[in-house]
C-alpha cells in the first residue's frame, strides 16, 4: 500500500492506458440509465433456440461440465466444429489436433496475439477494427497498423434507396507490410462495417500473406450472417491460406447465447498448440457445460442457419428502412447485425457527442465508430447500430429518431 502511494507511477500499466472502460459497457450503462432502447452493444434481445438451451440444463443437470472440462475443450464441442468446417466449406480439421475451444472469440483472439507475437511486431488490422484487438494487440506487446476501409457508393436497394459500403484498399494494404509485419488480423464479415470481404480481395490478402510469410489470424464470428449476393469464404480455403491461417468462430453470433462464452480455434496442430500455451494460462477453460450445448447446436440442421439468417435480414432492412427515413445515411451491411450509418445528413458530425446525447434526446443508444479508429476524424461522422432486436423494438427506435430531428 505504501508503495503504490508514495509512488507517482500510475497503477494501470502502459500497455492499457489508453483503454479505459469499453464503449459497450459505457452505452449499455447508459441504455440501462436512461432507459433508452439500446441499439449499441451487439447482442440479441431474444436467446437462441429452446431446444439449445434445454441441452444446457441437461447438461448441467446431468454434471456433465460442472467441473473442469479438458483444457482443449470437450472433445463431442471439438469433433462438432471440426464436423461444422467440413460441412459448409469443405475444410478438413483434426478435432484432437487442429481445433481448440475457448472463452468466446474474445480470449481466442487474444491468446492467438500473446501466442504469435513477439514484443514490436506489427500487426495489420483493418480500420475501424473490433476494439479487443487493439487491447490485445497491446497487451502482446505488439504495434498495430490499421488499414482504413474507406466509404464508396454501393449498388441501390431493389427500392432504389441509394446506399454506401467501406471498401478495402489493397494497394493501402499491400503498402503497410514491412520487415517487421509478423501477422495479418482479419475480420470478415466485419463489425462495425458489414463488409464482406469478396474471393477477389481474399485472393489478394492471401498471396499477399504467402509473398511475404505473414501469419494470418482471421475473426469470422459473423460467418452466418451474409445477406443479399454476398458470401463468406473463410480464408483459409484459399490456396496457401489453411497451413498460415488461424480461423476464430464463437457461438454467441451464430445461437444467439452471447453470455454462454463458447468460442474456437481452427488452425494447423502447431498454430492450434501455440495458442493453447496462452490461452492455457488465461482462463485454462470456461463454459463446461455450454460446451456441451453448442456442440449439440454446431450439428443443427441447414434449416436452422437459414431461418437465422433470413431473420435477421428483415430486421436489417426494417432497421436500414427506419434510418433512411429518419435522414441518416446508411451503409447497408452485407453481413453481420450492425448498420453503420453517416450523421451528416442530420447536419451532425461527431458521433461521439451524438451518441452520448442520443439516450437524453431520442430515447436510443448507438456507438460512435471513432472508437474503432486510430485515425479517430477518419471515423468521426460514423455510427453504428445494432438490429438484433425484436421488430417492434427496431420500429420503435426508428419512430423515435425520426422524431427527434
Ligand atoms: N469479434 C467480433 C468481430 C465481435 O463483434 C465480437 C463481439 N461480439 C467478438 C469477436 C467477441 O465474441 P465473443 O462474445 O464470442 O467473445
Ligand atoms: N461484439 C459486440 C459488439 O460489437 C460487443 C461485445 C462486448 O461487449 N464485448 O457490439
Amino acid at each position: 500500500m505504501a508503495r503504490m502511494t508514495s509512488s507517482a507511477r500510475p497503477l494501470l500499466n502502459r500497455r492499457l492506458a489508453e483503454f479505459g472502460t469499453t464503449i459497450f459497457a459505457e452505452m449499455s450503462a447508459l441504455a440501462a440509465g436512461t432507459g433508452s432502447i439500446n441499439l449499441g452493444q451487439g447482442f440479441p434481445d431474444t436467446d437462441g433456440p429452446e431446444e439449445i438451451r434445454e441441452a444446457a440444463v441437461r447438461a448441467l443437470r446431468d454434471g456433465r461440465g460442472n467441473q473442469y472440462p479438458p483444457g482443449p475443450g470437450i472433445p463431442e464441442l471439438r469433433a462438432a466444429v471440426a464436423a461444422h468446417q467440413e460441412r459448409r466449406y469443405g475444410l478438413s480439421y483434426d478435432p484432437d489436433t487442429e481445433v481448440l475451444v475457448t472463452a468466446g472469440a474474445t480470449e481466442a483472439i487474444a491468446a492467438a496475439l500473446l501466442a504469435l507475437l513477439e514484443p514490436g511486431d506489427e500487426v495489420i488490422a483493418l480500420e475501424p477494427y473490433y476494439d479487443s484487438y487493439a487491447a490485445s494487440i497491446a497487451l502482446a506487446g505488439g504495434t498495430r497498423v490499421p488499414v482504413t476501409l474507406r466509404p464508396e457508393d454501393a449498388a441501390p436497394a431493389p427500392d432504389g434507396t441509394p446506399h454506401r459500403r467501406f471498401r478495402l484498399d489493397l494497394d493501402e494494404l499491400r503498402d503497410a507490410v514491412t520487415d517487421r509485419t509478423r501477422l495479418l488480423l482479419l475480420n470478415t464479415p466485419h463489425n462495425p462495417t458489414g463488409t464482406v470481404l469478396t474471393r477477389a480481395e481474399l485472393t489478394e490478402i492471401a498471396r499477399l500473406a504467402v509473398e511475404r510469410d505473414l501469419l494470418v489470424v482471421t475473426d469470422e464470428v459473423y460467418e452466418h450472417l451474409v445477406f443479399d449476393d454476398a458470401e463468406h469464404i473463410p480464408l483459409a480455403t484459399l490456396p496457401g491460406m489453411r497451413e498460415r491461417t488461424v480461423t476464430i468462430g464463437s457461438a454467441g453470433k451464430t445461437f444467439s447465447f452471447t453470455g454462454w462464452k463458447v468460442g474456437w480455434v481452427t488452425a494447423p496442430p502447431a498454430l492450434v498448440g501455440a495458442v493453447r500455451s496462452a490461452k492455457q494460462f488465461l482462463t485454462y477453460v470456461a463454459s463446461g457445460p455450454f460446451q456441451y450445448a453448442v456442440a449439440e447446436a454446431l450439428a443443427l440442421p441447414d434449416s436452422y442457419f437459414e431461418e437465422f439468417r433470413a431473420d435477421m435480414l428483415r430486421k436489417r432492412d426494417v432497421l436500414a428502412a427506419g434510418l433512411t427515413d429518419a435522414g441518416f445515411s446508411v451503409f447497408r451491411p452485407q453481413g453481420t447485425y450492425f448498420i453503420t450509418t453517416d450523421i451528416r445528413p442530420l447536419g451532425e458530425s461527431d458521433g461521439f457527442a451524438f451518441c452520448r446525447a442520443l439516450p437524453e434526446r431520442a430515447g436510443v443508444v448507438a456507438i460512435p465508430n471513432a472508437v474503432f479508429y486510430d485515425h479517430r476524424d477518419a471515423g468521426a461522422p460514423f455510427v453504428r447500430f445494432a438490429f438484433c432486436k425484436r421488430t417492434d423494438v427496431l420500429e420503435e427506435a426508428a419512430r423515435r429518431l425520426k422524431a427527434a430531428w
